[in-house]
């Protein structure tokens, strides 16, 4: 398996990298090197961290820390994080150095994206269980698993459908409802993940007033669903 050749990482803009970080040793590699250690993982492109509120899902209202992982390439035409799509703008950043920052601030920490998994999550998971940490993805589960997770929030997107481990070791299902014909496809999704997954339906943000409504009575009249908002916007908080 060969991990981000799907991400066109070696034009990444290696000046701009050098100006962004000032990491002693690393001054010296080359672009080579440094796309070589993302590729396993030991470096990973960092778009932002911060410590807030998990706003969505099982998990909703519990203080965590985010690390949010550029590169995405599934496309989704409501994103609200086009920005993390192109991984060439977030800098290659330890990842010894990701988990430092994060650990000083939380027990929980929630990798999100762009697609995290578009990148191996092995090395960055693994830093964080020798510092005793719960680790969350949220993915669409496009590419394959890996990482060690506490808790997996699978997303499908139906632009690129999950890989089959995904659906299997998924702790939550979050469906996006943009429109009617959504609820058709999360019950498709709902029929491939495993018993004990928690089944929710998220408005997409931009047309929550129109799609709220008819969540709630989609719920009532399908109760093995669960309405999620993203309630961190209604906070005000990141
Ligand atoms: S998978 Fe997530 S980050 Fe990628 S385009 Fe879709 S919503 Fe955006």
């Amino acid at each position: 398996m060969e991990i981000g050749l799907h991400s066109v990482f070696y034009g990444f803009n290696y000046t701009l990298f050098m100006k962004q970080l000032s990491l002693g040793p690393m001054e010296k590699m080359t672009k080579e090197e440094i796309a070589g250690l993302v590729q396993q993982g030991k470096m990973l492109p960092l778009m932002e961290e911060f410590y807030t509120i998990q706003g969505e899902g099982f998990h909703k209202g519990t203080a965590a820390y985010f690390v949010r992982i550029g590169g995405c390439d599934v496309g989704c035409h409501w994103c609200d994080v086009k920005e993390s799509w192109d991984a060439e703008l977030h800098p290659p950043t330890d990842t010894a150095i990701i988990v430092d920052n994060a650990t000083k601030h939380s027990d929980v920490i929630v990798v999100t994206g762009g697609e995290p998994l578009t990148w191996d999550m092995t090395q960055l998971t693994m830093g964080l269980k020798e510092k005793n940490v719960q680790t969350h993805i949220e993915t669409s589960g496009a590419y394959p698993l890996t990482g060690t997770w506490d808790w997996i929030c699978l997303s499908p997107k139906k632009i690129k459908l999950p890989q089959t481990e995904v659906y299997k070791k998924a702790h939550e299902l979050k469906m996006i409802i943009y429109n009617k014909s959504d609820f058709d496809f999360a019950e498709e999704q709902a029929s491939l993940v495993g018993a004990e997954c928690i089944l929710y339906l998220q408005p997409e943000w931009s047309v929550r007033d129109k799609v709220v409504p008819l969540i709630v009575e989609y719920v009532m009249q399908h109760p093995k669903w669960k309405v999620s908002l993203q309630t961190h916007k209604y906070l005000n908080i990141p």
